[in-house]
């Protein structure tokens, strides 16, 4: 079968490889469609992916089930989770894989079939079509959700989102589609364009002006309720405590190292709660189904399409910042 290798410093080929083999608890799933995510870019820019590739949002048939799989029959449309838990703890009991203390993360998804834990393969309900499926089933809304679930107090009116790339744009879907006032911070004109169409009522461009003084002139000096940092930058981070109302809320949803923040000034005097959201609980995704079907636009969020075998070409389009959340085709 073919499969992405990524090779670092933005080069891509598809390459064969051995067919996958189911282990116990495990499943081969034959790719429809995948998902690339921003949190691929460390490796695709950089020293590459040591174990295959890092594709983890992705949709198919299962076509190999492993020892002990009893209630997943090959022929299933399933959405795979990429974090799987270990089954016995009490997270794994809510379906709270990623606080699993045994979590095992599948990845090497991008490729014509790939294994994946049978625990963690949504069956997709004949009402839900591929690209719903992968956005629904992948961290495309599971991110956002997940951190609409921690940002659900009704007092929450304005919500701004600091960087529109895919999960910045995923979080301008949630929270306009609940009804929030959402102010976008970008500096690229096209994606606070495609935060327009998602549903952002003012959008700010950074390189224009100082966006913590045009969310406060948007809030009649107050600041927004919510700042969700999905830039993954230090200046953003800082921007979303500055920008943020006294006792109002930071999410942090983009990965970043340390940086220098004053507990004084940016918390304490100020009555500010910080909250981190990472990835989205297994069980999330029967209420994310829900909001689907109660008309939540999610295939919105997709800006491209490419055949499997033009992966190279859209990745270099995702790296460039110029896309939404870019699929890559198998069907
Ligand atoms: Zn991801
Ligand atoms: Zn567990």
């Amino acid at each position: 079968m073919r499969t992405l290798r990524m090779k670092g410093k933005g080069i891509i080929e598809v390459v064969e490889q051995p067919e996958p083999v189911p282990g116990p608890g495990e499943v081969v799933v034959e790719t429809a469609f995948s998902a690339l995510c921003g949190s691929e870019l460390h490796g695709y820019r950089g020293e590459g992916s040591q174990q295959g590739n890092s594709g983890h949002e992705a949709v198919g048939t299962v076509v190999a089930t492993g020892k002990g799989v009893s209630d997943l029959k090959i022929g299933t449309r399933v959405g795979a989770s990429a974090i799987a838990g270990c089954g016995k703890c009490s997270y794994c009991a809510r379906r709270q894989y990623t606080w699993c203390p045994d979590y095992r993360f599948y990845g090497s998804m991008h490729a014509e079939r790939f294994l994946v834990a049978a625990s963690a393969c949504y069956p997709l309900p004949d009402d839900v079509p591929w690209e719903p499926g992968v956005l629904i089933t992948g961290d495309g809304l599971g991110v956002p959700y997940h951190t609409s679930a921690k940002i659900s107090s009704p007092c929450i009116k304005t919500v701004a989102v600091f960087g529109v790339g895919p999960v910045g744009l995923g979080n301008v879907l949630m929270q306009a589609h609940l009804g929030r006032r959402v102010i976008a911070i970008d500096i690229v004109p096209g994606r606070l364009e495609a935060a327009t169409q998602l549903g952002a009522t003012d959008v700010v461009n950074a390189s224009d002006c100082d966006p913590v003084e045009q969310v406060r002139m948007l809030t009649a000096g107050s600041g927004a309720d919510v700042c969700i940092e999905a830039a993954g930058r230090p200046e953003t981070a800082l921007a979303c405590f500055d920008a943020v109302r006294t006792a109002g809320t930071v999410v942090f949803n983009g990965e970043q190292g340390a940086f220098p923040l004053s507990p004084s000034d940016q918390f304490i005097r100020r009555d500010i709660t910080a909250v981190g959201a990472w990835f989205y609980h297994f069980s999330e995704i029967d209420q994310m189904l829900g909001l689907y079907r109660d008309g939540l636009r999610v295939t919105d969020l997709i800006s491209h399409r490419f055949p499997f075998t033009e992966a190279a070409t859209a990745f270099e389009l995702f790296s460039s910042g110029q896309s939404s959340k870019v699929l890559l085709d198998y069907t």
